[in-house]
């Protein structure tokens, strides 16, 4: 399967029995259920259908859903369970981001099962993708966290940090979540000062990635080094320095936005 995928979005599908789905299912939180020899090859006729599904939308026309199964549940005969992540390069890009929205809504369905106002359980609605409380109608809809992440350009250099959570000597760039009120451009700037102690200016957008671990889009830029000293915060940031583009230390694989800037760095493109 190549290219954008037939797929609309639609919150409310048929009865599974009149025409049967293609099937997301997920165990074990990230974990999808597919054929290994065939990564795109689209899963229905599956014994699932007790189990709670989240309606996805028409896929090459046909119903699309995602469904949760147990810890416990064993693959069928020739398919199995694999990590979202470890699909990156193997699963159609396209199929592969379906399948990860399909996770965040079921994530979002599990952790959204009472009304957070009154404690009555929650109903799905048909014409929109909310959640609805039948006592007060109270709504949720699905959320999204909203993260930066920062190519910063000093000349021909780009800042890389190594953070705590990092494995090996793995270096990346400088990332943080939106906080309530700021602007993308407050937070880029506050993140960095905060985490490396230096003031950035000409903060223009780069492009997203959503990153469904469970819920968050990744919103890059690229700014340019405008004052200060280096001093990683300890914490999260264990050491941060600029390199060339001939001297780079381990930089995060294929997949990610911080590697598609790191990219646009090497290749000329973030002057
Ligand atoms: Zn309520």
């Amino acid at each position: 399967m190549t290219g954008p995928l037939d797929f609309v979005p639609c919150h409310s599908l048929p009865d599974s029995a009149t025409e049967p789905p293609v099937r997301f299912v997920f165990r074990d939180g990230q974990n999808l259920l597919v054929d290994p020899t065939q990564p795109d090859r689209l899963l229905d006729a599956l014994d699932f259908a007790e189990h709670p599904a989240v309606p996805l939308g028409r896929l090459a026309g046909r119903p699309c859903v995602a469904i949760a199964v147990d810890a416990d549940t064993p693959p069928p005969a020739g398919l199995d369970f694999v990590g979202l992540r470890a699909l990156h390069g193997v699963m159609d890009e396209h199929l592969r981001s379906l399948a990860g929205g399909g996770f965040q809504l079921l994530h979002w369905r599990r952790t959204h099962r009472f009304c957070g106002a009154c404690g009555t359980p929650t109903a799905m609605k048909t014409d929109e993708r909310a959640l609805v409380c039948p006592a007060c109608g109270q709504l949720a809809f699905p959320r999204i966290d909203s993260a930066i992440i920062v190519g910063i350009c000093r000349g021909d250099q780009l800042l890389l940090a190594h953070n705590r959570r990092f494995r090996g000597n793995m270096h990346s760039l400088i990332a943080g979540f939106v906080e309530v009120g700021e602007t993308l451009e407050q937070t880029v700037a506050r993140e960095v000062r905060e985490e490396v102690g230096i003031e950035v200016d000409r903060i223009r957008y780069f492009g997203s990635q959503t990153w469904p671990y469970p819920s968050t889009i990744m919103l890059g830029f690229v700014a340019h080094y405008a004052g200060g000293e280096l001093r990683p915060d300890g914490e999260e940031i264990v050491s941060a320095d600029w390199y060339s583009r001939d001297a780079l230390p381990e930089i995060p694989g294929p997949g990610s936005i911080s590697r598609r800037i790191i990219d646009a760095f090497l290749a000329g493109e973030l002057g």
